[in-house]
């Protein structure tokens, strides 16, 4: 329709277009700008609403609609996605979006990383996609690119490709020979850093001397966890995660545990100090329990939680172990929204190793020579991990 009425004008004489254009963008948009880390975009204006995406600090966004506690966040896609007024300051308003300019593409790496970093006027809303285990695209919302001024420079072999997604907005693609082994977006004054971790190397000296493990031993403190037979899970978290973390210890690895003793630590402290030790794997240790007492001793076995795709194989490799050396049941490997497992970096899953809530298990799991078995197989699942991958 409004093609037709630009050419109408047009074949008049008269050029209106200014006006023809004014149809679409008449409305009001507040400047938004995110004061937190790790704020979700959301599919809703809910907490609870599935996460499409996950913003740093000072990412600039424009809002034309308030729902609820949320604002609606228009990032010209064919739907609107949603973020909580706690996580953003009002900057300002204005009547038309302006856009971020993209001054420079230089992809590079480091001893660690390979990185593209993308220099812009404004930090603009951005997400990560991993399109497979092996492969992930950084989309870049909100922003233009001049390709007469457009500075660009690879420096690396690495396999990234730039180009477009369907909306027209810059796309940054990642593809690995190996599986993904951690990704993450930071920002960087006026620079976003798309960041991919290099594969694995095992060491020259001892096997696993390149790789930083965090172990999280499950609630703490003033939380216990489930609490059965006079058995507190939170107690049995931590001394399977001492023992794992000796046995990593002994094949070189670093590893730190998010408490050493029986204290409280929120989840995002926990996957905080994951990132501030620059974790490469990062493994929660938990006990399960249930709210069906009838039915107590029906369930029963070890299960494994994931989020991002690059997970799964550590994940299953961890449970698979766990089988074959116990005498534990298979209880699935699970894609769930946890906190603790949904960080892009470092690759993360959640052990529940056994129901404290069944009486035959937690008579297992609180004995001191069962969980050295448990924390053997856990290690040999990390190795499994490690060698079938890369
Ligand atoms: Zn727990």
């Amino acid at each position: 329709m409004k093609k037709i009425l630009i050419f109408l004008l047009l074949l008049s004489g008269l050029n209106f277009a200014v006006f023809a254009d004014d149809i679409d963008t008449y409305k009001q948009y507040t400047i938004i700008k995110t004061t937190n880390n790790y704020v979700p975009l959301r599919d809703s204006a809910s907490d609870n609403a599935k996460r499409f995406s996950h913003l740093e600090k000072g990412v600039k966004i424009f809002s034309d609609e308030t729902k609820n506690n949320f604002y609606r966040v228009d990032l010209g896609l064919d739907k609107y996605y949603w973020i909580n007024k706690k996580d953003v300051d009002v900057t300002s308003k204005v009547l038309k979006k302006e856009p971020a300019v993209i001054d420079e593409i230089k992809i590079f790496e480091n001893p660690k990383y390979y990185i593209a970093k993308i220099k812009l006027t404004e930090i603009p809303p951005y997400n990560e996609i991993e399109t497979s285990e092996n492969s992930v695209d950084f989309i870049i919302y909100d922003a233009i690119l001049d390709k007469e001024k457009l500075i660009q420079s690879i420096e690396t072999n690495a396999d990234f490709k730039i180009s477009k997604d369907e909306f027209d907005n810059l796309k940054i693609s990642y593809f690995s020979q190996k599986p993904l082994f951690g990704h993450s977006v930071e920002i960087d004054k006026n620079n976003l850093l798309l960041k991919v971790k290099k594969p694995f190397v095992y060491g020259e000296n001892k096997p696993l001397e390149n790789l930083t493990v965090v172990i999280d031993p499950g609630h703490g403190g003033d939380d216990p966890g489930a609490v059965r037979y006079n058995l507190k899970e939170k107690d049995i978290n931590l001394d399977i995660s001492k023992k794992i973390k000796s046995r990593l210890k002994k094949l070189g690895a670093k590893v730190y545990l998010t408490r050493e003793k029986d204290e409280y630590k929120g989840l995002y402290e926990r996957v905080d100090f994951a990132k501030d030790k620059n974790a490469d794997i990062f493994i929660s240790i938990h006990q399960n329990s249930y709210s069906d007492v009838k039915n107590k001793n029906k369930k029963e076995g070890t299960s494994v939680f994931y989020y991002n795709k690059e997970s799964f194989k550590l994940a299953d490799e961890i449970k698979n172990s766990v089988l074959r050396r116990t005498s534990l049941k298979d209880d699935g490997t699970n894609l769930a929204s946890l906190a603790v497992v949904r960080a892009t970096e470092p690759v993360s899953v959640l052990v529940e190793c056994g129901y404290i809530a069944n009486k035959k298990e937690s008579e297992k799991l609180s004995d001191s020579k069962f969980q050295n078995k448990l924390a053997k197989a856990i290690v040999i699942g990390v190795k499994n991990y490690l060698r079938n991958n890369f």
